[in-house]
């Protein structure tokens, strides 16, 4: 497990963007199957395939040795991975030694009312993904999902003293009746919250241009409702975000379709079997779990990684129309990490 003694180079794309932010796919198994996200009928990894929770560890202790200062832990649905906390607390010895800013988590909120003591690993911001407060159709959108466990599991997190932020998909026909009411929501829990366009990743049982909402759409919607301000600041991410005057909360836009965020992107992402993808709409991606089976040694690890990080493209160029009927990229959100 070693490292050479010298600090290892901090890791730089081609074109010149500082690698900082590494999200982990811990699972791609979920108890939802969003009819966005995934099909009903999915198969799933066999469980020998996955890297154990103390190699997820050791690949993301090597990004951070490399510069990394956040890293998202994400999946599929990362609660429902057994004994996940254990790597909450085994990475946030990276936080205590002030190697890493931020250990973040994305979630459907199903399991969080069990999970709260994520607060005492050092994670202090939990996104939850809810796209409806309408019970009827939370269960339609996540086929089988219970709405009030999800709520439950926001209560007991912000109890724990967990910031929240909501994460929407817009979808059209189905909650763009809702974006106001989700903006109250959230804002009157003190909650940020960010729409989402729907990407075309992986094959799902409906069509991808039937769900698809641009998110000006959105916007123009809440600008009758609220003031909508400018606000300066960015979250390095690909959110743009504005203020609602009237309640003082945020309200982030992502536009992966009508407006790519690729030229500041400093992130890439490891699925739960040690695949390494340098960009979440391109195939190209490089195996880290043989370098890491390999030998106890990082020095391959540490090869293999710089490696892809020279690949990293400049960008991705999804498109959604009638006369593309396939996703940009073969694989799900959830194997990739949202
Ligand atoms: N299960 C967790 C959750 O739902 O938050 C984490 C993984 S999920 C893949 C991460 C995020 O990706 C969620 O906010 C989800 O709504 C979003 N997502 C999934 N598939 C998507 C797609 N095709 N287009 C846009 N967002 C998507
Ligand atoms: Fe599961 Fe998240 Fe995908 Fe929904 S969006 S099916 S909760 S991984």
């Amino acid at each position: 497990m070693s490292v050479a003694a010298f600090p290892p180079p901090r890791l730089v794309d081609p074109f010149g963007r500082p690698i900082t932010y590494l999200r982990v796919s811990v699972t791609d198994r979920c108890d939802f199957r969003c009819v966005y996200c995934m099909s009903e009928d999915m198969h799933f990894l066999p469980k020998k395939d996955l890297l154990s929770l103390e190699e997820l560890d050791r690949v993301c202790s090597a990004f951070v040795a490399r510069g990394t200062r956040k890293i998202r832990i994400t999946g599929g649905e990362p609660l429902v991975r057994r004994d996940i906390m254990k790597l909450f607390r085994s990475l946030s010895r990276h936080l205590a030694s002030g190697a890493l800013n931020e250990l973040t988590l994305t979630t459907n909120g199903s399991q969080l009312a069990l999970r709260a003591g994520a607060a005492d690993c050092g994670v202090r911001r939990v996104n939850v993904s809810l796209d409806t407060l309408d019970p009827a159709k939370f269960r339609q959108v996540t086929r089988w999902g219970d709405l009030s466990k999800v709520l439950a599991g926001v209560d007991a997190a912000q109890a724990a003293g967990l910031k929240i932020k909501i994460n929407a998909v817009a979808l059209a026909g189905f909650n763009d009746d809702e974006f106001e009411r989700l903006v109250e929501w959230a804002h009157g829990r003190a909650a940020d919250i960010t729409f989402i366009e729907v990407m075309p990743l992986g094959e799902i049982d409906g069509q991808r241009v039937d769900q698809y909402l641009p998110l000006s759409a959105v916007k123009t919607q809440l600008a009758r409702r609220f003031t909508l301000e400018d606000v300066d600041e960015t979250t390095g991410g690909p959110a743009r975000y504005m203020r609602v005057a009237q309640s003082g909360g945020r309200v982030g836009f992502i536009t992966p379709l009508t407006h790519n965020f690729c030229e500041s992107c400093n992130r890439v992402r490891l699925t739960c079997t040690g695949t390494l993808f340098m960009c979440l709409g391109r195939e190209d991606a490089a195996d880290l779990r043989a370098p890491l089976r390999a030998t106890c040694d990082d020095t391959a690890l540490h090869a293999a990684i710089e490696a892809a990080v020279a690949r990293k493209p400049k960008g991705h160029d999804f498109v959604i129309d009638r006369s593309t009927s396939l996703p940009a990229v073969a694989r799900h959100m959830s194997v990739t990490g949202g």
